[in-house]
Protein backbone atom coordinates (compact mmCIF):
# COMPACT_ATOMS: atom_id res chain seq x y z
CA UNK A 1 0.00 0.00 0.00
CA UNK A 2 0.81 3.80 -0.58
CA UNK A 3 -0.02 6.90 -0.07
CA UNK A 4 -2.27 7.69 -3.38
CA UNK A 5 -4.04 11.28 -2.18
CA UNK A 6 -3.47 14.20 -1.05
CA UNK A 7 -6.08 16.58 0.41
CA UNK A 8 -5.53 19.90 -0.25
CA UNK A 9 -7.38 22.12 2.16
CA UNK A 10 -7.86 25.87 1.92
CA UNK A 11 -9.79 28.33 4.54
CA UNK A 12 -10.13 31.97 3.30
CA UNK A 13 -10.83 31.00 -0.44
CA UNK A 14 -14.17 29.47 0.94
CA UNK A 15 -15.42 32.97 2.43
CA UNK A 16 -15.07 34.76 -0.87
CA UNK A 17 -18.15 33.38 -1.86
CA UNK A 18 -19.35 33.56 -5.25
CA UNK A 19 -15.51 33.98 -6.22
CA UNK A 20 -14.98 30.67 -5.24
CA UNK A 21 -15.19 28.94 -8.32
CA UNK A 22 -12.19 30.91 -9.56
CA UNK A 23 -10.14 30.85 -6.57
CA UNK A 24 -10.43 27.16 -6.79
CA UNK A 25 -9.02 27.45 -10.36
CA UNK A 26 -6.55 29.61 -9.74
CA UNK A 27 -5.08 27.72 -6.89
CA UNK A 28 -5.27 24.27 -8.99
CA UNK A 29 -3.50 25.33 -11.36
CA UNK A 30 -0.52 26.73 -9.68
CA UNK A 31 -0.37 23.59 -7.67
CA UNK A 32 -0.29 21.74 -11.25
CA UNK A 33 2.64 24.27 -12.06
CA UNK A 34 4.52 23.60 -9.00
CA UNK A 35 4.09 19.55 -9.35
CA UNK A 36 4.86 19.92 -13.13
CA UNK A 37 8.43 20.22 -11.76
CA UNK A 38 8.38 16.79 -9.94
CA UNK A 39 7.01 14.38 -11.20
CA UNK A 40 3.52 13.05 -12.90
CA UNK A 41 0.99 13.89 -9.36
CA UNK A 42 -1.47 16.74 -10.40
CA UNK A 43 -4.48 17.93 -8.75
CA UNK A 44 -8.14 17.62 -9.04
CA UNK A 45 -11.19 18.85 -8.02
CA UNK A 46 -13.32 16.34 -6.47
CA UNK A 47 -16.17 16.55 -4.18
CA UNK A 48 -15.76 20.72 -4.11
CA UNK A 49 -12.82 20.62 -2.87
CA UNK A 50 -8.57 19.68 -4.40
CA UNK A 51 -7.32 16.34 -4.08
CA UNK A 52 -3.61 15.74 -5.48
CA UNK A 53 -3.73 12.14 -7.09
CA UNK A 54 0.01 10.46 -6.22
CA UNK A 55 1.34 8.21 -9.08
CA UNK A 56 3.23 5.55 -8.65
CA UNK A 57 6.49 6.86 -9.13
CA UNK A 58 5.83 10.11 -7.05
CA UNK A 59 7.00 11.03 -3.81
CA UNK A 60 4.48 11.66 -1.52
CA UNK A 61 6.73 13.34 1.36
CA UNK A 62 8.58 15.46 -1.23
CA UNK A 63 5.02 16.92 -3.03
CA UNK A 64 3.96 17.89 0.62
CA UNK A 65 6.59 19.97 1.19
CA UNK A 66 6.38 21.51 -2.46
CA UNK A 67 2.66 22.35 -1.87
CA UNK A 68 3.65 23.64 1.59
CA UNK A 69 4.88 26.86 -0.54
CA UNK A 70 1.68 27.26 -2.48
CA UNK A 71 0.00 30.17 -1.31
CA UNK A 72 -3.96 29.22 -0.44
CA UNK A 73 -3.44 26.31 1.14
CA UNK A 74 -4.08 25.93 5.10
CA UNK A 75 -3.53 22.72 5.46
CA UNK A 76 -2.31 18.98 3.59
CA UNK A 77 -2.80 15.38 5.09
CA UNK A 78 -2.01 12.13 3.07
CA UNK A 79 -4.67 10.36 2.43
CA UNK A 80 -5.10 6.43 0.67
CA UNK A 81 -8.10 5.12 -1.42
CA UNK A 82 -10.13 1.90 -1.01
CA UNK A 83 -13.03 0.06 -1.43
CA UNK A 84 -16.05 0.08 0.43
CA UNK A 85 -15.19 -3.42 1.59
CA UNK A 86 -15.07 -3.03 5.86
CA UNK A 87 -11.82 -5.30 5.26
CA UNK A 88 -9.97 -3.23 3.26
CA UNK A 89 -10.70 0.18 4.94
CA UNK A 90 -10.03 -1.95 8.11
CA UNK A 91 -6.00 -2.48 6.59
CA UNK A 92 -5.76 0.96 4.99
CA UNK A 93 -6.57 2.18 8.31
CA UNK A 94 -3.67 0.14 9.73
CA UNK A 95 -1.06 1.11 6.97
CA UNK A 96 -2.23 4.59 7.65
CA UNK A 97 -1.60 4.46 11.79
CA UNK A 98 1.63 3.07 10.81
CA UNK A 99 2.62 5.83 8.98
CA UNK A 100 3.54 7.95 11.96
CA UNK A 101 5.08 6.55 14.56
CA UNK A 102 5.46 9.64 16.90
CA UNK A 103 1.59 9.60 17.54
CA UNK A 104 0.48 7.69 20.49
CA UNK A 105 -3.21 8.13 20.73
CA UNK A 106 -5.37 8.07 17.95
CA UNK A 107 -9.30 8.54 16.74
CA UNK A 108 -11.55 7.36 14.04
CA UNK A 109 -13.97 9.95 12.71
CA UNK A 110 -16.11 7.95 9.82
CA UNK A 111 -18.52 9.82 7.53
CA UNK A 112 -20.77 8.52 4.56
CA UNK A 113 -21.74 10.46 1.94
CA UNK A 114 -22.94 7.11 0.47
CA UNK A 115 -25.48 5.64 3.13
CA UNK A 116 -26.16 2.06 1.64
CA UNK A 117 -23.33 0.50 4.01
CA UNK A 118 -24.35 -2.61 5.80
CA UNK A 119 -22.95 -0.54 8.91
CA UNK A 120 -23.37 3.10 10.43
CA UNK A 121 -20.71 5.64 11.05
CA UNK A 122 -20.43 4.74 15.06
CA UNK A 123 -20.04 1.36 14.11
CA UNK A 124 -17.10 1.74 11.32
CA UNK A 125 -15.63 3.76 14.14
CA UNK A 126 -15.78 0.85 16.41
CA UNK A 127 -14.79 -1.90 13.64
CA UNK A 128 -11.99 -0.01 12.53
CA UNK A 129 -10.36 1.44 15.38
CA UNK A 130 -10.89 -2.20 17.42
CA UNK A 131 -9.00 -3.32 14.51
CA UNK A 132 -6.18 -0.92 14.24
CA UNK A 133 -5.38 -1.27 18.63
CA UNK A 134 -5.73 -5.05 17.93
CA UNK A 135 -2.99 -5.07 15.31
CA UNK A 136 -0.69 -2.04 16.73
CA UNK A 137 1.35 -1.76 20.33
CA UNK A 138 2.03 1.95 20.66
CA UNK A 139 -1.45 3.10 20.03
CA UNK A 140 -4.71 3.70 22.50
CA UNK A 141 -7.83 5.46 21.34
CA UNK A 142 -8.40 9.47 22.67
CA UNK A 143 -11.45 10.60 21.60
CA UNK A 144 -11.15 14.02 23.20
CA UNK A 145 -7.84 14.86 22.28
CA UNK A 146 -6.19 12.43 19.87
CA UNK A 147 -2.36 13.01 18.37
CA UNK A 148 -4.08 11.57 14.95
CA UNK A 149 -7.57 11.52 14.02
CA UNK A 150 -8.37 8.99 11.08
CA UNK A 151 -10.51 10.60 8.90
CA UNK A 152 -12.69 7.95 6.93
CA UNK A 153 -14.52 9.02 3.97
CA UNK A 154 -17.12 6.62 2.34
CA UNK A 155 -17.90 7.42 -0.76
CA UNK A 156 -19.58 5.62 -3.62
CA UNK A 157 -17.13 4.80 -5.55
CA UNK A 158 -14.64 4.52 -3.03
CA UNK A 159 -13.59 4.97 0.57
CA UNK A 160 -10.81 7.87 1.48
CA UNK A 161 -8.42 7.61 4.63
CA UNK A 162 -6.51 10.65 5.84
CA UNK A 163 -4.70 11.30 8.95
CA UNK A 164 -2.17 14.01 10.28
CA UNK A 165 -2.63 17.19 9.38
CA UNK A 166 0.42 19.69 7.77
CA UNK A 167 -0.07 23.30 7.99
CA UNK A 168 0.25 25.34 4.80
CA UNK A 169 1.24 29.05 4.62
CA UNK A 170 -2.48 30.33 3.88
CA UNK A 171 -2.53 33.53 2.02
CA UNK A 172 -4.63 33.76 -1.00
CA UNK A 173 -3.62 32.04 -4.41
CA UNK A 174 -1.15 33.99 -6.44
CA UNK A 175 -2.95 35.23 -9.65
CA UNK A 176 -6.00 36.02 -7.47
CA UNK A 177 -5.34 39.64 -6.74
CA UNK A 178 -4.18 41.51 -9.88
CA UNK A 179 -0.57 42.16 -10.99
CA UNK A 180 2.35 44.15 -9.07
CA UNK A 181 5.25 45.28 -9.42
CA UNK A 182 8.00 45.29 -6.69
CA UNK A 183 11.18 47.16 -6.59
CA UNK A 184 13.75 44.59 -5.78
CA UNK A 185 17.16 46.01 -4.79
CA UNK A 186 19.80 43.28 -3.56
CA UNK A 187 18.88 43.81 0.21
CA UNK A 188 16.79 41.59 3.19
CA UNK A 189 13.85 43.55 2.85
CA UNK A 190 12.47 43.73 -1.09
CA UNK A 191 12.41 40.15 -1.30
CA UNK A 192 10.47 39.96 1.74
CA UNK A 193 8.20 42.44 0.99
CA UNK A 194 7.75 40.45 -2.27
CA UNK A 195 7.02 37.04 -0.67
CA UNK A 196 4.28 38.89 1.31
CA UNK A 197 2.53 40.67 -1.63
CA UNK A 198 2.53 37.07 -3.01
CA UNK A 199 0.72 35.85 -0.10
CA UNK A 200 -1.98 37.84 -0.50
CA UNK A 201 -2.42 36.40 -3.92
CA UNK A 202 -0.57 39.38 -6.03
CA UNK A 203 1.07 37.98 -8.93
CA UNK A 204 4.72 39.66 -8.61
CA UNK A 205 7.10 41.20 -11.40
CA UNK A 206 10.22 42.44 -10.35
CA UNK A 207 12.09 45.86 -11.92
CA UNK A 208 15.95 46.10 -10.73
CA UNK A 209 18.05 49.53 -11.03
CA UNK A 210 21.89 48.57 -11.54
CA UNK A 211 24.54 50.83 -12.49
CA UNK A 212 27.29 49.15 -15.14
CA UNK A 213 29.73 49.22 -14.77
CA UNK A 214 30.09 50.32 -11.37
CA UNK A 215 27.52 47.10 -10.21
CA UNK A 216 29.30 43.52 -11.60
CA UNK A 217 27.80 40.57 -13.03
CA UNK A 218 27.66 38.85 -9.46
CA UNK A 219 25.50 41.68 -8.13
CA UNK A 220 23.31 40.84 -11.31
CA UNK A 221 23.28 37.32 -10.49
CA UNK A 222 22.35 38.24 -6.84
CA UNK A 223 19.22 39.98 -7.87
CA UNK A 224 18.63 36.97 -10.18
CA UNK A 225 18.91 34.11 -7.87
CA UNK A 226 16.58 35.97 -4.91
CA UNK A 227 13.94 36.10 -8.16
CA UNK A 228 14.15 32.75 -8.40
CA UNK A 229 13.66 31.67 -4.60
CA UNK A 230 10.65 34.20 -4.81
CA UNK A 231 9.33 32.08 -7.35
CA UNK A 232 9.63 28.99 -5.07
CA UNK A 233 6.18 30.74 -3.69
CA UNK A 234 4.50 32.68 -6.69
CA UNK A 235 5.43 30.67 -9.94
CA UNK A 236 7.87 32.12 -12.35
CA UNK A 237 8.72 35.89 -11.67
CA UNK A 238 9.46 38.30 -14.75
CA UNK A 239 12.47 40.40 -13.69
CA UNK A 240 13.32 43.76 -15.55
CA UNK A 241 16.65 44.40 -15.24
CA UNK A 242 17.32 48.32 -15.96
CA UNK A 243 20.49 50.29 -16.19
CA UNK A 244 20.81 53.22 -14.24
CA UNK A 245 24.30 54.73 -14.80
CA UNK A 246 23.14 57.60 -16.61
CA UNK A 247 20.34 58.49 -14.23
CA UNK A 248 22.88 58.72 -11.15
CA UNK A 249 25.66 60.25 -12.91
CA UNK A 250 23.44 63.15 -14.05
CA UNK A 251 22.32 63.27 -10.61
CA UNK A 252 25.62 63.38 -9.27
CA UNK A 253 26.35 65.74 -11.28
CA UNK A 254 23.85 68.37 -11.32
CA UNK A 255 21.92 67.75 -8.05
CA UNK A 256 22.99 68.86 -4.25
CA UNK A 257 24.20 65.75 -2.45
CA UNK A 258 22.07 66.30 0.38
CA UNK A 259 19.01 65.68 -2.27
CA UNK A 260 20.31 62.97 -4.51
CA UNK A 261 18.94 60.12 -2.79
CA UNK A 262 15.22 61.65 -2.67
CA UNK A 263 15.66 62.43 -6.27
CA UNK A 264 17.66 59.06 -7.43
CA UNK A 265 14.35 57.25 -5.54
CA UNK A 266 12.22 59.59 -7.28
CA UNK A 267 13.67 58.46 -10.39
CA UNK A 268 13.12 54.80 -9.81
CA UNK A 269 9.79 55.42 -9.11
CA UNK A 270 8.95 57.03 -12.46
CA UNK A 271 10.73 54.34 -14.48
CA UNK A 272 9.16 51.39 -12.24
CA UNK A 273 5.80 53.19 -13.04
CA UNK A 274 6.38 52.84 -16.48
CA UNK A 275 7.55 49.15 -16.51
CA UNK A 276 4.42 48.79 -14.53
CA UNK A 277 1.99 50.46 -17.10
CA UNK A 278 3.48 48.09 -19.73
CA UNK A 279 3.10 45.08 -17.62
CA UNK A 280 -0.20 46.20 -16.66
CA UNK A 281 0.37 46.17 -13.05
CA UNK A 282 -2.25 48.02 -10.80
CA UNK A 283 0.43 48.73 -7.66
CA UNK A 284 4.03 49.39 -7.08
CA UNK A 285 5.82 47.20 -3.64
CA UNK A 286 8.70 48.00 -1.98
CA UNK A 287 10.22 46.93 1.30
CA UNK A 288 10.51 50.74 3.31
CA UNK A 289 9.73 50.27 6.96
CA UNK A 290 8.46 53.37 8.62
CA UNK A 291 11.58 54.65 10.01
CA UNK A 292 14.09 52.47 9.02
CA UNK A 293 16.42 54.61 7.62
CA UNK A 294 16.71 58.01 6.63
CA UNK A 295 14.63 57.16 2.97
CA UNK A 296 12.38 55.67 5.15
CA UNK A 297 11.09 58.60 7.38
CA UNK A 298 7.21 59.90 6.53
CA UNK A 299 8.11 62.89 5.22
CA UNK A 300 11.21 60.85 2.73
CA UNK A 301 8.26 58.63 1.39
CA UNK A 302 6.14 61.36 1.05
CA UNK A 303 8.31 63.14 -1.04
CA UNK A 304 9.34 59.94 -3.06
CA UNK A 305 5.86 58.55 -3.55
CA UNK A 306 4.44 61.75 -5.32
CA UNK A 307 6.85 61.12 -8.11
CA UNK A 308 4.50 58.15 -9.28
CA UNK A 309 0.59 57.63 -9.54
CA UNK A 310 0.43 54.43 -8.92
CA UNK A 311 -0.59 53.07 -5.67
CA UNK A 312 2.98 51.94 -3.06
CA UNK A 313 2.33 48.72 -1.10
CA UNK A 314 4.61 48.64 1.69
CA UNK A 315 4.07 45.11 3.58
CA UNK A 316 6.92 45.64 5.74
CA UNK A 317 5.91 48.73 7.17
CA UNK A 318 5.04 48.59 10.69
CA UNK A 319 7.99 45.35 11.12
CA UNK A 320 11.40 45.89 13.33
CA UNK A 321 14.22 44.76 11.27
CA UNK A 322 15.01 41.91 13.09
CA UNK A 323 11.29 40.49 11.75
CA UNK A 324 12.12 40.92 8.50
CA UNK A 325 15.34 39.15 9.01
CA UNK A 326 13.38 36.03 10.34
CA UNK A 327 11.19 36.25 7.55
CA UNK A 328 14.10 36.37 5.13
CA UNK A 329 15.33 33.25 6.76
CA UNK A 330 12.56 31.32 7.10
CA UNK A 331 11.93 31.83 3.36
CA UNK A 332 15.59 31.13 2.17
CA UNK A 333 16.48 34.70 0.62
CA UNK A 334 18.25 35.96 3.98
CA UNK A 335 21.43 33.61 2.59
CA UNK A 336 21.80 35.43 -0.46
CA UNK A 337 20.56 39.20 0.17
CA UNK A 338 23.44 39.44 2.49
CA UNK A 339 26.38 38.83 0.18
CA UNK A 340 28.55 42.02 0.13
CA UNK A 341 27.74 42.69 -3.92
CA UNK A 342 28.02 46.50 -4.76
CA UNK A 343 24.76 47.79 -5.16
CA UNK A 344 23.66 50.71 -7.44
CA UNK A 345 23.12 52.83 -4.65
CA UNK A 346 25.45 52.40 -2.19
CA UNK A 347 27.97 53.65 -4.79
CA UNK A 348 26.54 56.77 -5.91
CA UNK A 349 24.89 58.14 -3.06
CA UNK A 350 26.30 60.53 -0.47
CA UNK A 351 27.33 59.32 3.26
CA UNK A 352 24.74 62.18 4.60
CA UNK A 353 21.32 62.87 3.12
CA UNK A 354 18.28 64.88 4.24
CA UNK A 355 15.91 62.73 6.84
CA UNK A 356 13.05 65.46 6.21
CA UNK A 357 13.63 66.41 2.32
CA UNK A 358 10.92 68.96 1.32
CA UNK A 359 8.67 68.18 -1.68
CA UNK A 360 9.26 71.20 -3.37
CA UNK A 361 12.69 71.63 -3.01
CA UNK A 362 13.18 68.50 -4.42
CA UNK A 363 10.63 69.03 -7.26
CA UNK A 364 12.57 72.69 -7.71
CA UNK A 365 15.84 70.70 -7.68
CA UNK A 366 15.08 68.25 -10.18
CA UNK A 367 14.29 71.03 -12.84
CA UNK A 368 18.25 70.39 -13.38
CA UNK A 369 17.75 67.16 -15.14
CA UNK A 370 16.09 66.31 -18.49
CA UNK A 371 13.90 63.56 -16.80
CA UNK A 372 11.85 62.60 -19.96
CA UNK A 373 15.06 61.81 -21.25
CA UNK A 374 16.65 60.01 -18.66
CA UNK A 375 13.73 57.82 -18.21
CA UNK A 376 13.58 57.04 -21.89
CA UNK A 377 16.82 56.17 -21.89
CA UNK A 378 16.75 53.76 -19.05
CA UNK A 379 13.95 51.86 -20.48
CA UNK A 380 15.44 51.40 -23.51
CA UNK A 381 18.33 49.31 -21.94
CA UNK A 382 15.76 47.50 -19.92
CA UNK A 383 16.55 43.32 -20.01
CA UNK A 384 13.66 41.52 -19.15
CA UNK A 385 13.64 37.58 -17.66
CA UNK A 386 11.60 34.91 -16.42
CA UNK A 387 13.03 33.55 -13.63
CA UNK A 388 11.36 29.90 -12.75
CA UNK A 389 11.99 28.10 -9.45
CA UNK A 390 14.18 25.05 -9.74
CA UNK A 391 13.79 22.56 -7.40
CA UNK A 392 16.47 21.18 -5.63
CA UNK A 393 16.50 17.95 -7.33
CA UNK A 394 17.44 19.12 -10.42
CA UNK A 395 20.61 20.55 -8.90
CA UNK A 396 21.21 17.24 -7.82
CA UNK A 397 20.52 16.29 -11.08
CA UNK A 398 23.10 18.36 -12.15
CA UNK A 399 25.76 16.71 -9.95
CA UNK A 400 25.04 13.24 -11.30
P1 LIG B 1 16.31 46.49 0.92
O1 LIG B 1 16.81 45.59 2.00
O2 LIG B 1 15.11 45.97 0.22
O3 LIG B 1 17.41 46.97 -0.01
P2 LIG B 1 16.68 48.79 2.53
O4 LIG B 1 16.23 48.74 3.93
O5 LIG B 1 18.13 48.60 2.22
O6 LIG B 1 15.79 47.80 1.69
P3 LIG B 1 16.73 51.06 0.83
O7 LIG B 1 18.02 50.63 0.28
O8 LIG B 1 16.56 52.46 1.31
O9 LIG B 1 16.21 50.19 2.01
O10 LIG B 1 15.62 50.79 -0.28
C1 LIG B 1 14.26 50.98 -0.02
C2 LIG B 1 13.48 50.24 -1.10
O11 LIG B 1 13.76 50.80 -2.39
C3 LIG B 1 13.91 48.79 -1.22
O12 LIG B 1 13.25 47.97 -0.29
C4 LIG B 1 13.52 48.48 -2.64
O13 LIG B 1 12.14 48.23 -2.73
C5 LIG B 1 13.81 49.79 -3.35
N1 LIG B 1 15.17 49.75 -3.96
C6 LIG B 1 16.34 50.17 -3.43
N2 LIG B 1 17.36 49.96 -4.28
C7 LIG B 1 16.85 49.38 -5.40
C8 LIG B 1 17.39 48.92 -6.64
N3 LIG B 1 18.68 48.98 -6.91
N4 LIG B 1 16.53 48.38 -7.55
C9 LIG B 1 15.21 48.30 -7.27
N5 LIG B 1 14.66 48.71 -6.13
C10 LIG B 1 15.45 49.25 -5.19
MG1 LIG C 1 18.94 48.47 0.22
Amino acid sequence: MKVDHILVRYGEIALKGKNRNEFEQILKGNINQALREIGSARAKRIFGRLIVEVGDEDDADQIMARLQNIFGIVSLSKAVKTTRELEDIQTAALYMMNEDLTAKTFKVTARRSYKQTPLNSQEMNYEIGSYVLRNTEHLTVDVHNPDVELHVEVREHGTYLSAGRVMGRGGLPVGSSGKTMLLLSGGIDSPVAGYLAMKRGAVVEAVHFHSPPYTNERAKQKVIDLAKQMAAYGGAVRLHLIPFTKVQQDIHQKIPSYYAMTITRRMMMRISEQVAHEQRALALVNGESLGQVASQTLESIHAIEEASSLPVLRPLVTMDKTEVMDIAMEIGTYETSILPYEDCCTIFLPQESKTKPKLEKAKMFETNLDIEDLVSQSLAGKETMLIKHQDSTDEFDDLL
